[in-house]
């Protein structure tokens, strides 16, 4: 495990808990800067999903006998786990597990979004916006004939915050904004939208994503009605996330989705729901996935979210000040010493950023390149594509200085 003094992390014995950093490609050791994409996932999290299938294994809710009974305390727990990594004093009856973020946008915009709006509604979100929030916010818009608005940023990436408060009015619904940009990193005032949203009687929606893996958040001090993050993105794995709701709210919703799991009692005639937050759960939900997400929440607060935030906000101004050294780059979102998440997205100019990853690639740079699932934002910003790095705990300036020596290498190549 892990262990750091009190300012910095012991980034060596972190790296020693993540085996795939050791990985080689072309004798070129592995610089992963994939990681807003997904991270890597460190022993303590492996071992629990192995001691799981190992020890555990079972359906949740249903067996009498002693392994399901196990597999259910775990799973149930894992909810409390989570609930109280984001500081929803609510524990397992606000926290519902779905798959990913983009589940968990679904399921209010489904459950709630298509009760709730109709012609003269308007949702108001950013500019910013991840396609998993944008695209659904306006289907759901279009079924329900209410309006989508979306939130000015300005040159350097921030939000423009008089013209949230001119957009959020008495037709606001849903106000929905994510909290840490993928694209830009900036750092979204989700707080202050929140007071915005309630002074106006509507609710707010909060896309925490890249900012639940990353920085401490207490969604009750945001006063958020929904917040929505992804297992995968905080060291934990695949197919499993998390829906913050509270309670009145996931009380008084529709179910998502119907079937086994989610109902109290059924006849030919009608159903009734199971208790929060089992009702939003049908089927036989992600047990490992689930427990191993708790596992990765417990691997986090060893280290510190506070410690994680600082250390990623100083690789990110590392690579912008490194960035910004070449007349040929443009980066994007809040320049250097501003505060922002652990990612630079940029540009070369005359490269193509899927040129760019292939190349950086052949050096075992592993970046993203494309309009990270937010084109309307690229195409505000003016480029089809950017290529982006991003960090996490186990990364170093050293890395950022590989990433920076292999794109002399493309610029030479495209020259
Ligand atoms: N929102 C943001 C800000 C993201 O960065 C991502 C993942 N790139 C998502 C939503 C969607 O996450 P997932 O694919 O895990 O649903």
């Amino acid at each position: 495990m892990a262990t750091t003094d009190s300012d910095h992390l012991d980034i060596e014995s972190i790296r020693a808990d993540f085996p795939i950093l050791e990985r080689e490609f072309g004798g070129n050791q592995l610089v992963y800067l994939d990681n807003a994409a997904t991270t890597q996932t460190p022993d303590p999290v492996i071992d629990t999903i192995v001691e799981y299938y190992r020890e555990t294994n079972a359906n949740v809710h249903r067996g009498l006998h002693q392994l399901s009974q196990e597999a259910s305390v775990a799973y149930e727990d894992a909810h409390d786990r989570l609930a109280d990594f984001i500081g929803a004093s609510g524990g397992r009856e606000e926290m519902v597990f779905t798959r990913n973020t983009t589940e968990s946008e679904n399921l209010v915009a489904y459950a709630w979004g298509l009760n709730e709006l109709g012609p003269g509604d308007e949702i108001v979100t950013t500019e910013m916006e991840h396609h998993s929030s944008l695209v659904t916010w306006q289907q759901i818009g279009k079924r329900t004939g209410a309006e989508v608005k979306y939130i000015r940023i300005d040159e350097d990436g921030h939000l423009d915050m008089d013209h949230a408060n001119e957009l959020i009015t008495e037709d606001t619904q849903m106000v929905s904004a994510v909290h840490v940009s993928n694209t830009l990193g900036t750092v979204n005032p989700v707080g202050e939208l929140a007071d915005i949203a309630h002074d106006h009687d509507a609710l707010i929606f909060v896309d925490g994503a890249q900012a639940v893996p990353n920085m401490p958040v207490d969604v009750e001090a945001i006063d958020a009605d929904f917040y929505a993050f992804s297992g995968h993105k905080m060291a934990g794995p695949t197919g499993i996330g998390g829906l913050y709701g509270k309670r009145h709210l996931l009380d008084s919703m529709e179910p998502f989705l119907y079937g086994g799991e989610m109902i109290r009692h059924v006849d030919y005639e009608d159903s009734t729901w199971n208790d929060l937050p089992w009702k939003y759960e049908a089927g036989t939900p992600a047990i490992c996935q689930g427990i191993a997400m708790a596992a990765a929440a417990d691997y986090l607060d060893d280290i510190g979210l506070d410690k994680i935030q600082r250390h990623e906000n100083e690789l990110a101004q590392y690579a912008l000040e490194r960035l910004d050294e070449f007349d040929d780059i443009r980066t994007f979102g809040p320049g250097p010493g501003t505060k922002r998440g652990g990612l630079v997205s940029f540009d070369i100019e005359g490269v193509h950023a899927h040129d760019l990853a292939e190349i950086l690639n052949d050096h075992a740079v592993a970046v993203r390149a494309g309009h990270h699932c937010t084109q309307p934002l690229h195409d505000k910003l003016g480029v089809a594509a950017t290529t982006r790095a991003s960090f996490y705990i186990y990364n170093t300036k050293a890395e950022i200085d590989t990433l920076i020596d292999a794109l002399d290498d493309a610029r030479q190549l495209f020259a």
